[in-house]
């Protein structure tokens, strides 16, 4: 049975660990992030954007949920950065045990009132909410540092947010971004800001934008002709310091799409004369399922079902 977050972040925040949420929009990834989360028994949260809604359509990923969710570990359906909110009262009623309302680029007051709103329809439902203040963004996309800086939470504001919403998780903009192709040089995790949110706040956090881009993985990928430019990551080190000050959630999403992109490229050059997809899928299935358990061992999560 798909089971709502709240609960999950509430105890792994507690218990110092991570929940890993996966982007997923297709069989493959899911039944490759579902055999790892099986293997290492670690809760899982299974995210799709709006996008991967469009793209799959929504009654397709709930029904594959809730396979997955036959599984002996605590799966989480879980809309990602949900903007549209027909999308989001849609999921809400189609099985979704989770939503996240992103109104970080709207002005505060509009974000505190719509993600109220949510919160509300969700929680007749018993879903969860996870909502984001402060902007995530690639740092070619602030002119200046101050700029910057400007965008990342603020903890008082954050703890303000939080009473005013009653949202169940809060994601925090402290230093990263999406994508594994807009670093110029390391990102860099706030991480004083980050325990002073945590201090200040004690709903569960969830980090995003936080892509280790897996070295290997990245090379294989090149190695077959992906052209990846300057692809960089987060550091493990600065992830388990997240987590040790109020992180409960992570997502991932970059090095999944890496581990897919790499199999495929791997499967079409060494076998030009295949043409069962199946067997051009299979080596991104076993990618994925391998960087997901490395996931899953770097939150911690394993065990903790
Ligand atoms: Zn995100």
């Amino acid at each position: 049975m798909l089971v709502p977050s709240a609960p999950l972040l509430k105890r792994a925040r507690a218990g110092k660990y991570a929940v890993p949420a996966f982007n997923v929009n297709n069989l493959e990834i899911l039944k490759a992030v579902m055999t790892a989360a099986t293997a290492l028994k670690s809760p899982v949260i299974i995210q799709t954007s709006e996008g991967a809604i469009e793209y799959a359509g929504m009654p397709y990923l709930v029904a594959m949920a809730r396979v997955a969710a036959e599984a002996s570990i605590p799966v989480v359906l879980h809309v990602d950065h949900g903007k549209d909110l027909t999308i989001l009262k849609a999921a809400i009623g189609a099985g979704y045990t989770s939503v996240m309302f992103d109104g970080s680029k709207l002005p505060y007051a509009q974000n505190v009132t719509i993600t109220k709103q949510v919160v509300k329809w969700a929680h007749a439902k018993g879903v969860s909410v996870e909502a984001e203040l402060g902007v995530l963004a690639g740092i070619e996309d602030f002119v200046s540092a101050t700029d910057r800086e400007a965008s990342l939470t603020d903890p008082v504001q954050a703890s303000e947010f939080i009473r005013a919403t009653g949202c169940d998780a809060l994601a925090v903009a402290i230093g990263t971004a999406h994508g594994a192709y807009k670093f110029k040089g390391m990102p860099h995790l706030d991480i004083p800001r980050l325990k002073e949110i945590a201090t200040r706040v004690k709903t569960p956090l969830v980090l995003h934008g936080a892509s280790g881009v897996l070295e290997d993985v990245v090379k294989l990928a090149e190695h077959y002709g992906a052209e990846l430019m300057d692809a960089r990551g987060v550091l493990d080190k600065d992830i388990a310091s997240a987590i040790k000050y109020g992180i409960a959630k992570v997502n991932i999403d970059t090095d999944l799409r890496l581990a897919f992109t790499a199999g495929v490229r791997e499967a079409v050059a060494d076998f030009p004369s295949v043409i069962d997809p199946r067997k051009i899928l299979a080596p991104a299935m076993t990618l994925m399922t391998e960087v997901a358990k490395r996931k899953i061992r770097l939150l911690k999560s394993g065990n903790k079902r």
